[in-house]
């Protein structure tokens, strides 16, 4: 199996982009995910799929967390959470009631720890949704590689495959 070539494949699945945050005692963390994805409405389930190289990995198992659905302006944010730590950006926390948050997202869903799934080199969280509240808005959006803006990133998937 040609690795990168199943990475260029997949990522021809256009996604928004979360932040996943959760509270280890005094300490917060956030990650970047695209993985995130509706499984049930009745229970309400959803599903984060997390590395296990990453650090959220074992901050996440059997804690609750919440799903920040990001703007299309927060790209900042969604580089810093992926581990490129931009330079002055002020990280807008906000208390949840079972998670942190970040303030001014698209939408967010807190979770409770339902389950969690061997995902070969990764882990499938599943959280209940005890909480979520959303506005209107543009998504950040995923695709191909590229993060931004939907018509930004439109204009660069197009002005590469004219290269
Ligand atoms: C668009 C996109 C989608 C992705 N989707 C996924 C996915 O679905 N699943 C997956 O496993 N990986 C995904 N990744 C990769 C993942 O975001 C990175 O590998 C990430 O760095 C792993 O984080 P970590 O938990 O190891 O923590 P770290 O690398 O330690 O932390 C991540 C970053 O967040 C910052 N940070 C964390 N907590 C705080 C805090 N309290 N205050 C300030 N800064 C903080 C850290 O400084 C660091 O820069 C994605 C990346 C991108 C760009």
């Amino acid at each position: 199996m040609d690795t990168r070539a199943l990475r260029h494949c997949l990522g021809r699945f256009a996604t928004g982009v979360t932040v996943v945050t959760c509270r280890d005692g005094e300490r917060v963390h956030g990650i970047t995910v695209n993985s995130f994805t509706s499984v049930s409405l009745e229970p309400p389930l959803v599903l984060v799929s997390i590395a296990r190289s990453a650090r959220a990995c074992e901050l996440l198992a059997g804690r609750p967390f919440a799903v920040n659905i990001l703007r299309a302006h927060q790209r900042d944010l969604a580089l810093h959470f992926a581990g490129k730590p931009q330079e002055g950006l002020g990280i807008p926390w906000e208390a949840g009631r079972l998670a942190p948050r970040l303030a001014g997202c698209l939408a967010y869903l807190e979770c409770s720890p339902w389950q969690a799934y061997d995902g070969g080199d990764h882990v499938l969280y599943l959280g209940r949704v005890e909480e979520f509240s959303y506005g209107d808005g543009e998504p950040l959006v995923f695709f191909a590689g590229v993060l931004g803006p939907l018509g930004e990133v439109e204009r660069e998937v197009l002005a590469r495959q004219a290269r």
